[in-house]
């Protein structure tokens, strides 16, 4: 196990004093950048997902210069595209008790108590603001008859503050921010870099001054520098192989920064989704989420007897069992997504599952089109019932969907402190990339509402906190920091291309991600996770001595840009089991077997486990090879506001 230190590399900078002023307070108190300077600043934005391009076009409309890089070909393709529920607020338009104190308890509640209060009441006070930007720049959220804006609700909140736009709100939302940042590109101010995978993080003096980047069509590394770095990078859900994320959804940058010294917060923190269209073979590459808006109105059920295999239209109903609404009477089908995926692998564990393998379990519409009629279920969910039967060949307006849990989302993430500051000065995380205000469990619509948090209203001021409080010096790519780390990348580059072996990347990916789901997935204990531990370095060796890679390094090369973040997902991944084993409580997404209640539910170790795990990677540590070097930091998390309890949605 690797050594503990004391929490000095963690200073979070939360502002004490009443919860509900802290962020105004640390506003006035946070240095402010003169507008005639804000245009010598230029910042480098990674990413341009509704974080990175929210925050492109905030900095660029405040002033500053910015450059804006990503792989995709246009920022239109980025992940949060695929966001089909909704993204949260606490408007109170339904006038059923909500607030942004109980968004923010709902928050902290849903998150296991594994999250910073101040950063969760600052999520809740900005959401409201985000409504507005979004319907200001265009976003066409669903209305209800006399025009309010219409909410419905999401797991782990019994009012319904969750907005959206049919089944598509991610797409809706980017395209508003992705207009924003558009506007700022026809004015000079924004930059764009398509095409551009950040391969590395260049520091000159211990402050983040640039990035190294593979330009993805001709293979030329090449070198920015700036001001400040924004790492906008997403989530690395992908290090399972099969996930709900797109295929593009990599860790690269973050772990690259990570190796220069960002600390990593709770990496073992994953969520699983329990709404996904279950795998269906070995040939498999991707996973498709059918979103959590659907527990609104579809019964979770599985037949009560064992075996049961007959088609659901013969199960009588005295012979089902709604086996959430009976444990969580309460919350019924709309409890957080860690029970109900955690609930549906005891259904399949018990051999209860349904379809041909067993894996899955009924999402069932019959009482919702009964009660309201096909045409209103058509109205709220159309596209995803269409995207089901093009899928799955069965129409869900006759035949119970079958859904199961799936990699999702990704709470662990770079550590950053009240700023969204890494600890590597002048390098910021936004979106998911950061380890994020939802603790151990995100709730449903809660990662588009901290993405643009982040990129709209808390970037915008904080990095003023760097910009004008540290002497920057200028500095260009001449620099030597900026030589070696291009030199660096391109060695990393020619290692891949030389190794000449056998075996295409996806067999090393799929392999791990097989490791990852058996042993680090919805259910992890001590023996299976340090049997992962040995079984990913030795699988680590394999890839480093038998990669097959076809084409060259100066070319567009798709088998190349996969093997790199292979590559850093086997290093993450080990670094995500080692702190699962560490963490020896469960809580929220991570269920540590040897942990929990009589009755099957997640039981918090609060009096050893109640901190934020931040690791920082040993310089030099390990071979490529081999296994890396780790020491742990640790955050500590205090509860002014919300009381510490064992969480109940019964
Ligand atoms: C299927 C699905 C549905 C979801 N639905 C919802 C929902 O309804 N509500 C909700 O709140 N959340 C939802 N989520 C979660 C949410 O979509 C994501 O958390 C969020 O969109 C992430 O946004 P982001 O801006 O942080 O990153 P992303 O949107 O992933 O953007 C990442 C950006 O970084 C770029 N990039 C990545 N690596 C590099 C690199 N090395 N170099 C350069 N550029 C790089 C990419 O090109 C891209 O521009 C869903 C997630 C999934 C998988």
């Amino acid at each position: 196990m690797s050594p503990t230190s004391s929490a000095s590399k963690l200073v979070s900078k939360c502002p004490s004093g009443p919860m509900a002023e802290r962020w105004d307070r640390h506003r006035f108190e946070l240095k402010l950048v003169n507008a005639a300077n804000k245009r010598k600043f230029h910042i480098l934005v990674v990413g341009t997902g509704l974080a990175g391009a929210s925050a492109a076009a905030s900095l660029a409309e405040l002033g500053y210069q910015v450059s804006a890089f990503f792989i995709h070909e246009s920022p239109r393709r980025a992940h949060s595209i695929a966001a089909q529920g909704g993204i949260n607020a606490a408007k109170n338009y339904r006038n059923d008790g909500d607030s942004i104190y109980r968004l923010f308890y709902d928050t902290v509640k849903g998150g296991d108590y594994r999250a910073r209060e101040s950063n969760v009441y600052r999520l809740a006070q900005v959401s409201n603001n985000i409504i507005d930007q979004c319907v200001a720049s265009g976003v066409p959220f669903a209305r209800e008859y006399a025009g309010l804006l219409d909410n419905r609700s999401f797991g782990g909140a019994q009012v319904s503050r969750t907005f959206y736009a049919r089944g598509q709100t991610g797409q809706q939302l980017l395209i508003g921010a992705y207009q924003s940042m558009m506007r700022q590109v026809g004015a000079g101010k924004v930059k764009l870099y398509p095409r551009r995978e950040m391969v590395d993080l260049v520091a000159v003096d211990g402050v983040a001054r640039g990035i190294v980047c593979r330009e993805l069509l001709s293979g030329a590394i090449e070198t920015f520098a700036g001001d400040a770095v924004l790492l906008c990078t997403g989530g690395y859900g992908n290090v399972f192989f099969l996930s709900t994320n797109a295929k593009a959804s990599n860790a690269t940058a973050i772990w690259r920064a990570h190796k220069r010294g960002a600390l990593f917060g709770n990496p073992c923190f994953t969520q699983i989704h329990p709404t996904c269209i279950p795998v269906s073979g070995d040939y498999q590459s991707k996973l498709t989420l059918m979103s959590e808006s659907l527990r609104n109105d579809g019964r979770v059920w599985v037949p009560k007897r064992a075996g049961d295999k007959r088609p659901a239209s013969q199960i009588p109903e005295e012979e089902r069992d709604y086996f959430l609404e009976r444990r969580y009477p309460s919350f019924g089908n709309l409890v957080p997504r860690d029970v109900a995926s955690r609930n549906a692998k005891m259904m399949t564990d018990e051999g209860r599952g349904v379809g041909s393998t067993g894996m899955a379990v009924y999402l069932d519409f019959r009482d919702a089109i009964q009660r309201d009629g096909r045409d209103v279920i058509r109205e709220k969910y159309g596209n995803l019932f269409e995207m089901y039967q093009r899928i799955t060949d069965e129409d869900p307006y006759q035949v119970p969907m079958r859904i199961y849990p799936a990699v999702h989302y990704t709470m662990g993430g770079l550590w950053v402190d009240y700023n969204l500051e890494s600890t590597i000065p002048g390098l910021f995380v936004l979106g998911e990339a950061n380890f994020s205000d939802h603790g151990a469990n995100r709730l449903g619509a809660s990662a588009l509402m901290q993405g643009l948090a982040d990129g709209y209203f808390i970037i915008p001021y904080t990095i003023g906190s760097h910009l004008a409080g540290r002497k920057l010096g200028p500095v260009s790519t001449d620099h030597a920091a900026f030589k070696q780390a291009a030199e660096e990348a391109e060695q990393r580059v020619q290692r891949l291309v030389g190794i000449a072996g056998k075996r295409p990347v996806d067999v090393f990916h799929r392999a791990l991600g097989r490791i990852m789901w058996d042993k680090c997935g919805m259910g992890r204990n001590e023996p299976g996770l340090k049997q992962a531990l040995g079984e990913i370095r030795s699988l680590r060796q394999e890839f480093w001595s038998d990669l097959a890679l076809p084409g060259s390094a100066r070319d567009m090369n798709i088998e190349l840009e996969r093997a790199g973040r292979v590559a850093d997902y086997f290093e993450l991944a080990e670094l995500m089991v080692l702190d699962a084993l560490h963490r020896r409580e469960s809580c929220g997404g991570h269920f540590r077997e040897e942990s929990q209640t009589e009755e099957g539910e997640a039981r918090r170790d609060d009096e050893n486990f109640c901190f934020v795990s931040a690791w920082e990677h040993t310089p030099g540590a390990g071979t490529q090879e081999g296994g890396g070097e780790w020491t742990l930091h640790k955050e500590p998390l205090a509860f002014e506001e919300v009381k510490l309890t064992q969480r109940s949605y019964k």
